[in-house]
């Protein structure tokens, strides 16, 4: 297992740390993951599914679509509710 990396913020009960977007969200914004130390996916929903789609970009069009178009495509979250 991976050592628990610590947030380089105060977390309050009830929220989570994302180190993806660097943001304190609520755990409502992590999807379950049975496999994690708080049951709880690493990543938050959002960079969860940024990913997925960039993942998806790529390998259903490796050749035309990089990275940074995907990823810009993919900020609406910036607004996150915390
Ligand atoms: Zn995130």
């Amino acid at each position: 297992m991976r050592p628990r990396k610590m947030p380089p913020v105060d977390v309050p009960a009830g929220s989570k740390f994302c180190f993806k977007c660097n943001l304190v969200l609520p755990l409502l914004a992590f999807a379950t993951d049975a496999k994690q130390y708080d049951g709880k996916k690493f990543d938050c929903r959002r960079c969860d599914s940024a990913a997925a789609y960039a993942r998806k970009v790529r390998k259903r069009d490796r050749e035309r679509v990089h990275l940074p178009e995907a990823l810009a495509m993919d900020r609406p979250w910036s607004a996150h509710v915390a």
